[in-house]
């Protein structure tokens, strides 16, 4: 069966100082929780800049969260001036890595096939691409909630070979940051919609293994309901990821 994944994407916040210790209220909070990670598995996504030292923090206290980064170079190595690549995540110990994050679509210009080699990347290098998707509201008015999401991952998905593993997020850019979630059946009904792709296009047993993950204005309050729902095996977490307590509320969901 699929293990949760609680997933705190950062974003551009805290330096490393700031990591440091929020890792290290983490780890003080989730201390007299019965870490038990065949049931819920746990992921931080830090800005780039954070990733080493909260690895190194990571591997000292044997806190068993995961570690990624949120963003990488569709490119090997070499003459790309400010873009990191997968082998570097992966020399970090950087199990996933987020692409096509809506942030990264609208502010940056990320096209479909800018995401599908992002995913390709990662996945060449052993780390787990982490793909979101999802509608604005102008979509969800023009062609109704799943079109766009499910177009958005056709194409990431035919960038990755059969065995691949990775993470979707359906993450609804009105949602994001707005204190206004999907309720969890809206978001139940596209992720069945995501999850039938996936078998189409990599089978049956990657439809099965595969987390598909719920994320916009997820808090310790609403994660539960999300987490019910048959389709939906995890959450994306943003603003909610930033305080300890908060965050770690949100990984005891039951
Ligand atoms: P919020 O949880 O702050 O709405 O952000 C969601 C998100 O974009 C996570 O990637």
């Amino acid at each position: 069966e699929r293990v949760p994944l609680i997933a705190g994407n950062w974003k551009m916040n805290l330096d490393h100082l700031q990591a440091i210790a929020l890792v290290q209220k983490l780890s003080w909070s989730l201390k007299d929780v019965k870490h038990d990670y065949g049931t819920v598995e746990v992921a931080v996504f830090p800005p780039f800049t954070d990733l080493r030292s909260v690895q190194t923090l990571l591997a000292a206290d044997r806190l068993a969260l995961r570690l990624g980064a949120q963003d990488v170079s569709p490119n090997a190595p070499g003459a790309f001036t400010g873009d990191v690549a997968a082998s570097f995540l992966s020399k970090l110990g950087a199990d996933y890595v987020i692409v096509g994050h809506s942030e990264r679509r609208q502010g940056h210009g990320e096209d479909d096939a800018t995401v599908a080699a992002k995913a390709r990347a990662a996945a060449a290098a052993g780390i787990a691409p982490l793909i979101c998707v999802g509608e604005t509201a102008e979509d969800r008015a023009a062609s109704g909630a799943a079109a766009v999401p499910l177009a958005q991952l056709d194409v990431a998905l035919s960038s990755l070979e059969a065995g691949a593993e990775f993470v979707v997020a359906y993450e609804p850019v009105w949602a994001i940051g707005s204190g206004e979630p999907a309720s969890p059946e809206q978001a139940q009904e596209v992720i069945g919609e995501l999850r039938a792709r996936v078998r189409q296009s990599h089978g049956d047993d990657a439809a099965a293994r595969t987390r598909l993950l719920y994320g916009g204005s997820v808090t310790s309050q609403n994660v539960a309901a999300f987490l019910r729902q048959p389709d939906i095996d995890g959450a994306l977490v943003g603003g909610a990821s930033l305080d300890a307590d908060e965050f770690s509320r949100i990984v005891q969901f039951k």
